[in-house]
Order: C-alpha cells, then sequence, then structure tokens
C-alpha cells in the first residue's frame, strides 16, 4: 500500500493576503492549516487563522489532567 503525507485540511500554500503564522510570526509559502477563532462561529461559519503545519506540530503540548492539548502562540496576540 502507498502512503502519503497528503492530509485532509492542508492546504499546500497559505492565502498570503495578509498572511502571518501566529506561532513563528513569519510569512512564509509553507503548508497551513485553518484554525477557528474562538468566539466567531456562527451556524457551520466561523473565522479561522492559517497557521503553518509544521509550527503547529511542533509546537503542542498535551495536559491530560484537563483533556486540552495546546500550543503556545509566540508571534503574540491577534491584533483585535
Ligand atoms: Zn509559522
Amino acid at each position: 500500500m502507498k502512503r502519503s503525507a497528503m492530509v485532509e485540511g492542508v492546504f499546500p500554500h497559505p492565502n498570503m493576503l495578509n498572511f502571518k503564522c501566529q506561532i513563528c510570526g513569519g510569512a512564509e509559502d509553507r503548508p497551513v492549516v485553518l484554525i477557528p477563532i474562538v468566539g466567531t462561529q456562527e451556524g457551520n461559519l466561523c473565522e479561522a487563522e492559517q497557521i503553518h503545519v509544521d509550527c503547529l506540530l511542533s509546537g503542542l503540548i498535551y495536559y491530560p489532567s484537563s483533556g486540552v492539548i495546546a500550543v503556545i502562540c509566540r508571534a503574540g496576540k491577534v491584533a483585535e
């Protein structure tokens, strides 16, 4: 069986318009995922932030006592 690293929901390139990865702060053209932004859901729609996949995976940490998997965004807060 042939294996593939292609994963549904991973986009090979970011939408470069105003793109800034909220983890590394960079805007390099690397694969991204869309992360929903809390408090923006309306029905089946919500706002999302583009995040580099490699930044997301390398920063994940698991808190077993609370059942949370999180990542620290080194780039700081999103402008509000
Ligand atoms: Zn990044």
